[in-house]
């Protein structure tokens, strides 16, 4: 069977479907390097989620990245170490056939980034990369309509960036790219707790309170939750309460406006036959974080009145994509931007 693999790489998170098996890996987007000298910590052993366990914890000189943070590739070398950790860690390397990959990319990517993925991919062992715009395999993945003249709209929450695009006749006719989602959520909540209690806590202890208590309206029920950080005042361990409807009104509205303010802003800008499209057909939430409670009652209320569906596996829409894709390479492959046309 040819060998095939799909590859979701994400700001936070990297899944790998493998033609044939389904989804075999999901691990954090996270690489151990010594600080000094910014080089991989001995044979990518401390890649994914052993990596994402250091955070925090490591001696003063190795630090645990993220080498795609905001949406793009931010440091080349970490992010191929990365793909090929990854890579080798499925690859069956007692075939002697190398791979052809199906890797999504933020759909406003550059050249350069694009460029940079396909060029850390063949590094990393892969024989053909292609190239699936992000919110296109969401779509794909999350099996909407997208071959037909309707608009579709996806609005793909991940760690680093918010990709919004609309999407008719297998094409993205319009997409922003945001730099406003989950990770701007964790830190509005750690200045928070910094301002407000003199609380200063870690990026993981935010992220945690977000998906423990983080809510973008009024909850039936309110929530809080126990925070342990550092005093600022004395230096000491302290452990304190706080309440979902604080988190909500003081950290996560303004970041949640912005993301809001860039869904009104696309649906401004396709024409107006798909904008009404997407009236009655609805918004399609995923990424992380679509799971943010209330975000869909809160869009459609700022939207007046679009209906959003809210995945009911939005960590795995995109990788769920690149595998339909990949599943059906012959007939989708000659329609994707490839390694071999820059050749
Ligand atoms: P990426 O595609 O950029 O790797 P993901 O789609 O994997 O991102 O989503 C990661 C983001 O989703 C993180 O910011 C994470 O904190 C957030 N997230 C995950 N689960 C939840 C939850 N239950 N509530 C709110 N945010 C969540
Ligand atoms: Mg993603």
């Amino acid at each position: 069977m040819k060998y095939l693999i799909g590859i979701d790489l994400g700001t936070c998170n990297t899944l790998v479907y493998v033609r044939g098996q389904g989804i075999v890996l999901s691990e954090p987007s996270v690489v151990a390097v010594y600080q000094s000298t910014n080089k991989v910590l001995s044979h990518g052993t401390a890649v994914g989620e052993r990596a994402k366990r250091m955070v925090g914890r490591t001696p003063g000189s190795i630090v645990a990245v993220r080498p795609l943070r905001n949406g793009v590739i931010a440091d080349f070398q970490v992010t191929e170490a990365m793909l090929n950790y990854f890579i080798s860690k499925v690859h069956n390397f007692s075939s002697w056939r190398r791979p052809r990959v199906v890797i999504s990319i933020p759909s406003g990517s550059n050249e350069v980034e694009k460029r940079a993925v396909m060029t850390s991919a063949i590094r990393a062992g892969a024989r053909r990369v292609y190239l699936l715009p992000e919110t296109m395999a969401a779509a794909i993945g999350l099996e909407l309509p997208i071959d037909e003249p309707i608009g579709s709209m996806v609005v793909d929450i991940g760690g680093g960036t918010t990709e919004i695009a609309c999407i008719s006749m297998m094409d993205v006719v319009h997409c922003e790219s945001v730099r406003m989602a989950g990770d701007h959520l964790d830190d509005a909540i750690a200045s928070y707790m910094k301002r407000q209690y003199q609380l200063i806590i870690g990026e993981s202890t935010a992220e945690r309170i977000k998906m423990e208590i983080g809510s973008a309206v009024p909850l039936e029920q309110e929530l809080e939750t126990e925070v342990m950080g550092r005093s600022q005042t004395n230096g000491l361990p302290r452990s304190l309460k706080v309440k979902s409807q604080e988190i909500r009104e003081e950290a996560l509205k303004e970041p949640i406006h912005t993301i809001i303010a860039g869904i009104l802003n696309a649906l401004e800008r396709i024409p107006p036959e798909l904008a009404s499209d997407i009236y009655t057909t609805g918004i399609s939430l995923t990424g992380g974080g679509a799971l943010l409670r209330g975000l869909d009652k809160l869009i459609t209320k700022d939207t007046r009145g679009i209906p959003v569906h809210v995945s009911n596996d939005p960590l795995r829409s995109v990788v769920r994509g690149t595998g339909i894709v990949i599943e059906d390479i012959d007939t989708v492959g000659p329609y994707l931007e490839s390694s071999d046309d820059r050749t």
